[in-house]
């Protein structure tokens, strides 16, 4: 359809949890290398405790299961990531309001939302090497695919491969925000996790509504 209801979130959620597992090792070698070694055993139990919390109960809306989903992150997740991801999902679920079915636009003003409340808890800006350069882009491009009626899929691709591109393009920085930035010239040359692990996020979402 052109319009994304709860269960799709809720499939959404699901694969962000299946994909977390899978590439957690791989989130944590990427926080070895400029952080403290934490980034994939940090999700992974966020969101092994999302899925638990989610598990067997009926959501009203795709808002309120996102609202849920964040208030669970922030109480489960320690370090950096944890306050930032669920200000992110509490902030697209608050934007979403109570809506059963969301269409691009709506999801492109959540992710929109969800952006702006990262940078208000983290404070980084693009070009910092954090989750803010592959979330960034791929809110750009979601703006940019419902200006101009774009499906979901094509939409929800764009955003995707635009998140990958955005934490692809972190391995030349300098990070200046979070644990990364005590290393100085020396963060350079890596994949930020965190930017890593937004890409993941929205493949996933990309993954649920194909
Ligand atoms: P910690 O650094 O506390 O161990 P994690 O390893 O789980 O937490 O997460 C690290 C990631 O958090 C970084 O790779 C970066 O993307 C993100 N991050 C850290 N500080 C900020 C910030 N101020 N703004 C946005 N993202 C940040
Ligand atoms: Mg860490
Ligand atoms: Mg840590």
């Amino acid at each position: 359809g052109t319009e994304l209801d709860t269960a799709l979130f809720a499939a959404w959620i699901e694969e962000i949890s299946r994909t977390v597992r899978t590439e957690k090792d791989r989130l944590t070698r990427l926080d070895a290398a400029i952080g403290d070694a934490d980034h994939g055993t940090n999700l992974d139990r966020g969101f092994t405790a999302v899925t638990q919390e989610l598990a067997g109960k009926e959501h009203d809306s795709p808002g309120s299961l996102l609202a849920l989903v964040g208030s669970t992150l922030i109480r489960k997740v320690g370090g950096a990531s944890g306050p930032l991801y669920g200000m992110a999902f509490r902030e697209a679920g608050k934007a979403l309001g109570d809506v059963s079915e969301v269409s691009v636009a709506e999801l492109s003003t959540a992710l929109e939302a969800a952006l702006s409340g990262v940078q208000k808890l983290g404070s980084a800006v693009e070009g910092d090497k954090t989750m803010v350069d592959a979330l960034a882009p791929a809110v750009r491009a979601l703006a940019q695919a419902a200006q101009e009626g774009k499906t979901p899929q094509e939409a929800v691709g764009a955003a995707a491969s635009a998140a990958l591109a955005g934490a692809e393009a972190t391995v030349p920085m300098q990070a200046r925000k979070g644990r990364a930035s005590y290393l100085g010239p020396r963060s350079v040359g890596h994949e930020d996790p965190g930017a890593a692990s937004t890409a993941l996020v929205l493949d996933a979402l990309r993954t649920a509504v194909t």
